[in-house]
């Protein structure tokens, strides 16, 4: 029993889904379960719990089997992104791992976007190589186009979008549309936009990826993945996932469910902030051009704006060819925005980003420097100024530096 209905609004969703205060003592958030050992009180009763969670009921029987802390989670990611059920994992790369070796075997090939997150393409290359599976790269703008590129060998296609460093938004419904018609299954990480922003089983995909980690946590303090599964890739993802005994701590898992409740919220500030900040860069002599695709002059702004409902605070921007030698400076001068990997918690974060680095499908143009900031929850009008004296200082050797 769930405390949503299919008419609530995806604000009301994000703060009921997956919770049951009438199994939890009236508590408002699910208990944590510190558990490994399940006990019963007799052999029969064992046999039939074990039974239950076999035939996929949500039963504790064994720690790593799933919790009612867990199970709260992923119910509540699978009903607010319209899958059929989901499954923890204790990072992004895990979930993604596992979402990818539940659908590729050996002698298979899969089709991997030139634009996917950086160790998505590390695992593929080397784990999934050694285990005998051919990783094709594609260019994320291929749309139907991907169709060539399928056969009878290819079992998945692997869509990120928008990319989360170079930002390209791809047509995924033309893209799953011709995975199913070859028999493959699409898979997209979604982590950018996260269950709020975008319906991925709408556009048809099969499989949907999350880096908990980021705006589901939503505080930098855990680490999380989630992946949701349609009906017919269900069991497959489950049971790939218990064979390979992947779950998620409790306190961890526990982090996810709290931080999805304020996620709509704090999402729209990221969103509203963001905006601003894109407006603000837009205008800047030093700036080549800024990677947003809910800003108008994005070339991804046409299909985010048919295939998402908002934006979040990652974006990018390339420097001119004469800020580009600064643009190690302009970071190393920010005051509010950390140096750090990941992005989605309250705070802004800064770096310079190598794309062309990685590419192999379809090689980055973009000629000047990349830096990418992940939009948090400070006033924007501070992260502005932050921004416009470090670029002042860096690029003008302080001539427009204002302290
Ligand atoms: C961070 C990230 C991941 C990996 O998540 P972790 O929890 O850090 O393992 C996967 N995909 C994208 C797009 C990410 O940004």
């Amino acid at each position: 029993m769930s405390r949503t209905e299919k008419t609530d609004r995806p604000m009301t969703r994000v703060v009921n889904a997956g919770r049951h205060p009438e199994d939890w003592g009236g508590a408002v958030n699910p208990p944590v379960y510190r558990v490994s050992t399940i006990v019963h009180p007799t052999m029969a009763a064992r046999e039939a719990a074990f039974a239950r969670r076999f035939a996929d009921e949500r039963e504790m029987i064994y720690g790593r089997t799933g919790t009612p802390t867990s199970f709260a989670l992923e119910d509540a990611v699978a009903e607010l992104e319209g899958g059929h059920r989901a499954q923890l994992y204790p990072s992004g790369l895990a979930a993604i791992a596992g979402a990818i070796s539940a659908f590729a075997s050996a002698g298979d090939s899969i089709l991997v976007s030139d634009s996917v997150y950086g160790p998505t393409r590390k695992f593929c290359d080397t784990y999934l190589k050694r285990m005998g599976v051919k990783t094709v790269y594609y260019d994320p703008e291929i749309g139907g186009g991907i169709a060539e590129m399928l056969g009878p060998e290819v079992s998945l296609v692997f869509t990120e979008s928008p990319g989360s460093l170079t930002f390209e938004v791809q047509d995924i419904p033309a893209i799953a549309a011709a995975a199913r018609a070859a028999g493959a299954v699409t898979i997209m990480d979604n982590t950018w936009a996260t269950p709020l922003y975008c319906k991925p089983f709408e556009l048809g995909v099969d499989l949907s990826v999350h880096a908990g980690t980021k705006y589901i946590v939503g505080h930098s303090d855990a680490m999380l993945g989630v992946v949701v599964a349609n009906e017919a890739a269900w069991p497959r993802l489950a049971d790939t996932a218990m064979q390979t005994g992947m779950s998620a701590g409790p306190d961890d898992a526990y982090l996810g469910q709290r931080g999805l409740r304020t996620m709509a919220v704090r999402l729209r500030q990221h969103q509203q902030g963001a905006m601003e900040i894109v407006a603000w860069l837009d205008q800047r002599p030093e700036i080549a051009r800024v990677l947003y695709p809910a800003w108008p002059g994005d070339p991804g702004h046409a299909l985010w704006k048919r295939d998402f409902t908002g934006a979040s605070g990652l974006l990018g921007f390339e420097l001119t060819d004469e800020a580009s030698p600064h643009a190690r400076a302009i970071v190393d001068g920010l005051r509010l925005f950390g140096i750090g990997s990941s992005w989605g918690g309250y705070e802004s974060l800064a770096l310079v980003q190598k794309p062309a680095d990685f590419r192999t499908a379809k090689p980055w143009t973009g000629h000047g420097a990349l830096l990418r900031l992940h939009i948090g929850l400070e006033d924007p009008a501070d992260l502005i100024a932050d921004l416009d004296q470090s670029i002042g200082r860096a690029v003008s050797g302080g001539a427009e530096a204002k302290t």
